[in-house]
């Protein structure tokens, strides 16, 4: 399948895996998904898996992401985790502003803009997610909560960071329910979130900057979605916590 941008598709493992479950999954992927070089690929650990997976990724062509991080450089934030830490394991991306983090956490659009600005400031590359409630979608405010989040969220990055920016949209109703967006549910939020792109920056950066899917992706679906004009890649939560169901994912995207 010929795409205008290069997927990437990311596992988000959340609160799950031991190390040794880390490490099992991450050897398997491995063996599976070695010779993978038209997808751009990702496994989200928790951090305390972080430091084992990065030593089997050295010689992978997957990369390491983490779920969240704090926004300041270092100091009296107990029980948070700085940039410089993720960097310390070679940690290329780092999930911001995810869909639970806002409801259960209290993230805004604001904090997660501050986020990304800090990511940005120690070079990683944040997957910044968004999305519309069931019922915000049902009262027709889908592409409001949409703009609101995209603009809040991407807030003071420069064209440059907006370049290696990537966007996860995920409708908070398709996360963990099964329910996945319909293909042209999803192009049409992909489509619209592009031309937010488009008059916050310019043409080319809404050309280039790639938006990733998320909400019950799965094997069965990964096609249908991934093939989509404006659909980037995905943010795969459930199923990216077995070897087999991410692999297919994968392998049924290309
Ligand atoms: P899901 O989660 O694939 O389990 O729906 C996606 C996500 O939360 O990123």
């Amino acid at each position: 399948m010929e795409k205008e941008r290069k997927l990437i598709i990311a596992g988000n493992w959340k609160m799950n895996k031991t190390v040794a479950e880390a490490v099992d999954l991450v050897k398997g992927l491995k063996l599976e998904l070695s010779g993978v070089k038209e997808v751009d690929l990702v496994v989200c650990p928790p951090f305390t898996a972080l430091c084992e997976v990065s030593k089997l990724l050295l010689d992978s062509n997957i990369r390491l992401g983490a779920q969240n991080m704090n926004e300041n450089p270092a100091g009296a934030y107990t029980g948070e985790i700085a940039a410089f830490m993720l960097k310390e394991f070679s940690v290329r991306y780092v999930i911001l502003g995810h869909s639970e983090r806002r409801t259960y956490f209290g993230e805004t659009d604001e904090w997660v803009a501050r986020k990304a600005r800090a990511a940005h400031a120690a070079a990683l590359k944040p997957i910044i997610c968004v999305g519309e409630t069931l019922e915000e979608r049902e009262q027709g405010r889908t592409r409001a909560v949409l703009e609101r989040q995209v603009r809040g969220s991407l807030a003071g990055l420069t064209r440059d960071q907006m370049l290696e920016t990537i966007i996860a949209y995920e409708p908070v109703w398709a996360i963990g329910t099964g329910r996945n967006a319909t293909p042209e549910q999803a192009q049409e939020a992909h489509a619209f979130i592009r031309s937010l792109l488009a008059g916050m920056y310019d043409e080319t950066v809404a050309r280039r900057v790639r938006i990733q899917y998320g909400g019950s992706v799965k094997p069965s679906n990964a096609r249908d979605l991934m093939c989509l004009p404006d659909v980037d890649g995905a943010l795969v939560g459930g199923a990216s916590l077995e070897v087999r169901s991410f692999a297919d994912i994968v392998k049924n995207s290309i």
